[in-house]
């Protein structure tokens, strides 16, 4: 091993491939802003294969060097045949290009030709994904909407991301812009202002973030005694966090009932609204927020949006691989 420190991790078990899609050993690679996840997923297997990782270096050279270990590490060890890439931006998987904002990750400016780098350096087919779609894609192909026709899955973590299969097939729009749920606006009142710097997206309340802000509004907009008991209860150094609120809602707290209260109403006006627009017959709920959500009132407030009563809603299966799986079988079924 060069000077890229990789380790290994236990694997999440996944459900096995059955689809015609992959046939072959495939590296799937998940890029975060932390932590660079990869591992081998093979036919048959119902785990995935030497899941390994490393911290993601935040200058290019050591970037694209840290991706060739291991991506060599694992082809060795599994022949795996193709290599697929999930990472955060807006991606051109047709030319293999990342076309912009990719966040908090500085090594990847200057490495928007990835693909073409990668490829030649490890000589091996590369399909690269934006990360929501390969998660969706993931959990369409062996996670929680195995089977389904038309399906899209939300992530609720810092954002809200979406990934849509659409007809059998990864649907990216006519731009690679497909799947911007996060930002659909739900209000026209300028009550929320969202990172993408326009006013009251979906992400603005239904994501962590809003959580939190939604929090902050209600606490501070409570009756002054519930108020000083709840951040005396649940706020240690007075300051209104998702912790305190998950804490306090768990405890049957009237302020923590209320925002959590909300913020299901916030998740259930997108859904609803995305619901109505697709038509889908799976909806899959992942991301770190995930494990909060009470699916039976999320349904219940979703299906009172929706014009369709005829989908399911789940929470995803596949944890935090949805994107090395994901990305894997795109790059088997895009480069076969
Ligand atoms: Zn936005």
């Amino acid at each position: 091993m060069k000077d890229t420190a990789i380790s290994e991790a236990n694997p999440t078990p996944y459900h096995a491939p059955s689809r015609s899609g992959l046939t072959l050993p495939t590296v799937g690679i998940d890029i975060g802003g932390t932590k660079i996840n990869a591992a081998v997923v093979a036919p048959g297997e119902e785990n995935l294969l030497s899941l390994i990782n490393a911290p993601t270096p935040t200058d290019s050279v050591q970037f694209l060097n840290t991706l060739v270990d291991m991506v060599e590490t694992l082809k060795q060890k599994h022949n795996a045949v193709a290599v697929g890439i999930s990472t955060a931006g807006v991606v051109d998987s047709i030319h293999g290009r990342i076309l912009g904002s990719t966040g908090n990750m500085p090594a990847l400016k200057n490495l928007s030709n990835l693909r073409e780098l990668l490829t030649e350096r490890i000589n091996l087919p590369v399909h690269m994904e934006n990360d929501a779609n390969a998660a969706a894609y993931g959990e369409w192909r062996s996670g929680a909407a195995k089977g389904a026709e038309n399906m899209f899955a939300i992530t609720l973590g810092t954002g809200v991301g979406m990934g849509i299969v659409f007809n059998g097939l990864m649907y990216r729009g006519s731009h690679f812009y497909a799947g911007e749920g996060g930002h659909i606006a739900i209000s026209y009142h300028r009550e929320r202002k969202c990172t993408c710097g326009r006013w009251d997206c979906w992400e603005a309340f239904a994501s962590g973030t809003g959580l939190q802000k939604t929090a902050e509004l209600t606490v501070e907009a409570a009756p002054e005694t519930a108020q000083a008991e709840f951040l005396q209860k649940y706020c240690a150094d007075g300051k209104v966090t998702t912790y305190a609120v998950i804490a306090a809602w768990k405890d049957n707290n009237h302020i923590g009932v209320q925002i959590m209260d909300d913020w299901h109403n916030h998740i259930a006006v997108g859904l609803g609204s995305l619901i109505n627009v697709m038509d889908p017959d799976m909806i899959v709920v992942g991301g770190g927020l995930a494990q909060f959500v009470n699916f039976e009132l999320l349904q219940e407030r979703t299906r009172e949006r929706s014009m369709s009563n005829n989908f399911q809603l789940v929470p995803a299966t596949l944890g935090n691989h949805a994107g090395i799986v994901g990305a894997a079988y795109l790059a088997m079924e895009t480069l076969k």
